[in-house]
Formats: C-alpha cells, sequence, structure tokens
C-alpha cells in the first residue's frame, strides 16, 4: 500500500478533498472519514468504476479512514455470485484494500423494512395502489405539478397492516407500492411521494425467496450509507436530483450523524461503450469473448490485455475530479499504459510478419552469443545471450527493393545494424512469380560485432531480428479498438444501433518469431517487442500448447497516425 500512499500524496487537490480536508478540520463526525464503493452486482467494473473506487478507496486512505465494498445487491433480477467475485478481484488488483469490509445491501433487508414501518409510524409514508395508468395521471410532470393520490390519507394502523401484508405475499406483484409522503407539488419530481418498496416475486441470489418486496434504490441508498457510518458518500452526478430525497429520508428518521452526498462527474471515454447493459450485450451476443476479451473497457479485460494497474491508477489521477461532464481521449489511457510499461517491461526481440534473411558468409552454426540488454530504462533488468546465426527473419517492412528516400533500413545494396549483433549489407533477393519478396541475402562484417565498426563507418538504421533456427513460433493477437466510431450509438447527431460500429478489425491473428527466452515467461508476464509494441502472455497459453500474446499497446499513437 505504500506506493499508493505516495502515489495520492501527489494527487492534485479536487474539489471533493477539498470539501473533505475542511470538514476534518472542523472536527465533524470526530474527524473521522468513511467512504465506500458500492457497485451493483450485475456485471463486472470497467474503466469508469475504477474512477469512482480510486476516489472512494483513495480518500479514505489519504484521510486516515475506511472505505466499505458494499455490493449494491437491492435489485435481484440480475445479480449473482459471478459478478460479486469478479468485483472483489478486480478491486484488489487494482491495489485497494477492503479487508473485513466487504458488506451486502441486502443483508439490511431487515433493518431497511424497519425504517420503512417508522416512516409509516411518523406519518411519512403509505401504501398506494393506484394503477400505473392512475399513476401517470398523478405525478404531473416537469412544468406541472402532480396532484395527491386518493390513498394518501390512510391511517397509520391501515398502512401499517398492509405493508405487512404485501411483505407476506398477500398481493400480486405491481397491486400496490409503499411510498413517501413529501409533497406532490414539489418541482423536483423525485420529491414528488416517490416509490419506496414494490411487490415483486423475484428469486434473489442470496436470499432466496425470503423477501416478495423489494426497496427502491432511493430510499436503500441512504440507509445502507447510514447504517455503515459513512461520512461522505461520493456518486456521480445523475444523483445530484436525488439528493434532497437522500437528506429527507436521513432527516425525517432522525439519523444524528448524516453522511453527506458529494456528486462528481462520469468518466466517459472514446472509442467504447461504458453501460453494463450494452457490455452485458456485446458478451451475451458474443460479439467479443467474455467479460475479460482484451478489447473490453473492463478491469478484467484490461488486466487480461496486459495493462498494470498503476497504468489504470495513473490515468484516473490524470483526468481528475471535477462536476463537468466531458469525454476523455482513449489515447490518454493508452498513453498511461506506454509510460508505466516502458520502465518496467523487459524487451525483447519477436518478428511478427517475416521474411528469411540468410547471412551468406556466416558459418552454419553459431561461433559465439550476443550480449542483449533487457530494459535500457531499468539498469537492474540485467541482460541476456542471444544466438546470431545463419538464417535469420526479419520484418517485411525493414527491407524494401526500391526505398524511397530517408528509408534507412535494408534495401539492395544497402548496410543496416542489427539490434545487439553486427552489420549486414543486402547483396540480393529472392521474389515469387508475382513479385514478392521471398527471401533476403546478406553479408556481415565481423569486425561489426556489437553494432558498431572500427573503421568509423556508420548506419542510420537498426532493425530487430530472430534467429531462424532457434525462435519460437507463438500465436500473437492484435488488437485495436472495439469500435470505429468515436461515439458508439450515434452517427452524424443521429441514434444509431452501437452493434453496426463494432470495428470488424478489432482483433487480428498472427503466427510470430520470438527469441527463445519468451517461451518461458508466466501468463500475465509483459513485454516489449522492441520496435513493435508492448505484449502480455494470455490465458489461452496454458491451453494453446503453445504461447499465446496480447498486444496490450503499440508503441506509438499508430491511430492518429492511421487517420
Ligand atoms: P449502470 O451502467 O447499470 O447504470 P453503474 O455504472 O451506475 O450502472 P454501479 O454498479 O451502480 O454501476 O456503479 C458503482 C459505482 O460506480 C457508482 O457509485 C457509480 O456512480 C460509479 N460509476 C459507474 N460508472 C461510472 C463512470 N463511468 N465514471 C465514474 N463513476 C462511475
Ligand atoms: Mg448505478
Amino acid at each position: 500500500m505504500s506506493d499508493m500512499i505516495n502515489e495520492a500524496a501527489e494527487a492534485p487537490v479536487d474539489f471533493i478533498r477539498a470539501i473533505v480536508a475542511e470538514e476534518v478540520k472542523a472536527g465533524k463526525h470526530g474527524g473521522n472519514v468513511m467512504t465506500r464503493f458500492p457497485p451493483e452486482p450485475n456485471g463486472y467494473l470497467h474503466i469508469g468504476h475504477a474512477k469512482a473506487l480510486c476516489l472512494d478507496f483513495g480518500i479514505a486512505d489519504e484521510f486516515n479512514g475506511k472505505c466499505n465494498l458494499r455490493m449494491d445487491d437491492t435489485n435481484p433480477t440480475k445479480e449473482n455470485y459471478e459478478y460479486v467475485n469478479s468485483i472483489i478481484e478486480d478491486v484488489k488488483w487494482l491495489g485497494f484494500d477492503p479487508e473485513e469490509r466487504i458488506y451486502f445491501a441486502s443483508d439490511y433487508f431487515e433493518r431497511m423494512y424497519e425504517c420503512a414501518v417508522e416512516l409509516i409510524k411518523r406519518g411519512k409514508a403509505y401504501v398506494c395502489d393506484l394503477s400505473f395508468e392512475e399513476w401517470e395521471q398523478y405525478r404531473g410532470n416537469l412544468t406541472e405539478p402532480g396532484k395527491n393520490s386518493p390513498n394518501r390519507d390512510r391511517s397509520v394502523e391501515e398502512n401499517l397492516d398492509l405493508f405487512q401484508r404485501m411483505r407476506n405475499g398477500e398481493f400480486e406483484d405491481g397491486a400496490m407500492v409503499l411510498r413517501a409522503k413529501i409533497d406532490m407539488a414539489s418541482p423536483n419530481i423525485n420529491m414528488r411521494d416517490p416509490v419506496l418498496y414494490r411487490i415483486r416475486r423475484e428469486h434473489h441470489f442470496r436470499h432466496g425467496d425470503k423477501w416478495c418486496i423489494y426497496p427502491m434504490y432511493d430510499f436503500a441508498h441512504p440507509l445502507e450509507d447510514a447504517f455503515e457510518g459513512i461520512t461522505h458518500s461520493l456518486c456521480t452526478l445523475e444523483f445530484e436530483i436525488h439528493r434532497p430525497f437522500y437528506d429527507w429520508l436521513l432527516e425525517t428518521l432522525d439519523y444524528p450523524h448524516r453522511p453527506r452526498q458529494i456528486e462528481f462527474s462520469r468518466l466517459n471515454l472514446n472509442y467504447t461503450v461504458m453501460s453494463k447493459r450494452k457490455l452485458l450485450q456485446l458478451v451475451k451476443e458474443n460479439h467479443v469473448n467474455g467479460w475479460d476479451d482484451p478489447r473490453m473497457p473492463t478491469i478484467s479485460g484490461l488486466r487480461r490485455r496486459g495493462v498494470p494497474a498503476a497504468a489504470v491508477r495513473n490515468f484516473i489521477k490524470g483526468v481528475g475530479i471535477t462536476k463537468f461532464d466531458g469525454v476523455t481521449d482513449m489515447v490518454r489511457l493508452e498513453n498511461s499504459i506506454r509510460e508505466e510499461l516502458n520502465a518496467t517491461a523487459p524487451r525483447f526481440l519477436a518478428v511478427l510478419d517475416p521474411i528469411p534473411v540468410e547471412i551468406i558468409n556466416y558459418p552454419e552454426t553459431p561461433v559465439e552469443p550476443l550480449i542483449a540488454v533487457n530494459n535500457p530504462e531499468d539498469p537492474e533488468a540485467g541482460s541476456r545471450e542471444l544466438a546470431f546465426g545463419r538464417k535469420l527473419y526479419i520484418d517485411r517492412a525493414d527491407f524494401m527493393i526500391e526505398p524511397p528516400k530517408g528509408y534507412f533500413r535494408l534495401a539492395p545494396g544497402k548496410e543496416v545494424r542489427l539490434r545487439y549483433g553486427y552489420y549486414i549489407k543486402c547483396e540480393s533477393y529472392e521474389t515469387d512469380a508475382d513479385g514478392n519478396v521471398t527471401k533476403v541475402l546478406c553479408s556481415y562484417d565481423p569486425e561489426t560485432r556489437g553494432g558498431s565498426s572500427p573503421d568509423g563507418r556508420k548506419v542510420k538504421g537498426t532493425i530487430h531480428w530472430v534467429n531462424a533456427d532457434t525462435a519460437i513460433e507463438a500465436e500473437i493477437r492484435l488488437y485495436d479498438r472495439l469500435f470505429t466510431a468515436e461515439f458508439p450509438g450515434l452517427e452524424n447527431g443521429e441514434k444509431v444501433d452501437f452493434l453496426t460500429q463494432l470495428n470488424p478489425d478489432s482483433v487480428k491473428t498472427v503466427t510470430g518469431y520470438l527469441e527463445p527466452a519468451l517461451g518461458a515467461l508466466a501468463v500475465g508476464s509483459v513485454v516489449q517487442f522492441e520496435r513493435t509494441g508492448y505484449f502480455a502472455v494470455d490465458p489461452d497459453t496454458e491451453k494453446a500448447g503453445k504461447m499465446v500474446f496480447n498486444r496490450t499497446v503499440s508503441l506509438k499513437d499508430s491511430w492518429n497516425k492511421k487517420k
């Protein structure tokens, strides 16, 4: 946790941290800070959730407080333990530790029920059996006030009896609801006697069929916060108009130490979607291979792709916390990933689009190994040996028969440096019937071992290579963005089906030729293939019988160049 605290210490002070600091100084809540991160276990966490949880856990860390991980499981239809487990794993992977404070909102159902009974006793809630059509008529709209329900003046005794019978299962689903009694003329529609409980015969993954009435989010959430002694309830902007009800409820129930709800803007990223409904649809309809598909904006997808947790945290820190809605460019995330991996990922040689090279004056068997540096950015990463040889592969893009001006790689009669190796010069080449290069024949200069010439002769280009006899073949998955549209779901300002904008080239699989050391990497390791990009060993390696790599990110922002 110590590196996290350092990161936090550098974090710019946003308006939420400023509020918390001021309240702590003033001794509010005895100077304590208690936050919570409350995901609904109806999907996997995504990069947007990372923003919320870095804030919730981050503030707790910075102010010597605690942060609860609370499963907001009050809406049983789409929740399950697969999601619960993935959420816990992702939170921990991001570097945050809820310790023993993993809670389930549904475990408070009995206490919530008691709170509802208390509201009824105080004359602040009533059972209402308006039909859906009547409900529409009574509700009013943004410009017109609503009308009081004919049920609004039921006696406390009748309400208590009806609510108990709702719980007992005496009424059909939807036959009636429990409502707060506030103000049907309020300009804020959320204050027009909002629904607190509805009847739904749904199976809850944690409580089975114990309940047939379920609390509404707006009723449940403030109570969950109050039960846990939360001091600062941080949430996204869409909850701003729900805040008056949040405060009304806890005030009406006389909670002495009330949490303060503060809203901030969501993270939106271009070229992806973040609604759980859409992410679920991508998974269910097999547009991707599961929630952890490396193209998904989920935490598990990013992890599988090879993105380090520190890159996610740094990205979130860079985006900052404000009240303004905006869209963050995917390039910023990609740059955070590059920055982190540049410092941490060891470097290797791999050729993903090979053409054979034969060194015509080199013996059939290697004479001596070459020394390669593992990471020039990290002296502690050490070095390794590479076997040179007569038969090599180089990347197809590194040879041209008729090179344009300024091309410093291999071409007929031209000399280049092989990374960690010798100077080689192209003597001739072979092509197939269509004119495609099938082999390049080169000579090498034995005096240039290690990459420089004793006669001071310079070459401008350095290219990567592998020894064709010792290289291992691996499956390389080259990922690109999942959508071609910057704002999936929109085209020229018109709404369209986001699935029509899936990028047909979001993954391309090739066979790569890798230096042998790469065959020993464990699943999850991330390395740089020099001059190409960062690549992570995929879990499929275990069942594929060969190494499988995911491209985490290319070395440069190739996307912008393509446009
Ligand atoms: P849905 O997509 O179904 O509306 P949700 O994204 O709000 O759901 P929750 O599980 O309720 O999902 O989210 C948990 C917490 O994460 C909430 O506090 C929510 O405000 C926050 N959160 C969700 N998406 C983002 C986002 N894009 N940026 C910042 N915070 C987010
Ligand atoms: Mg939500």
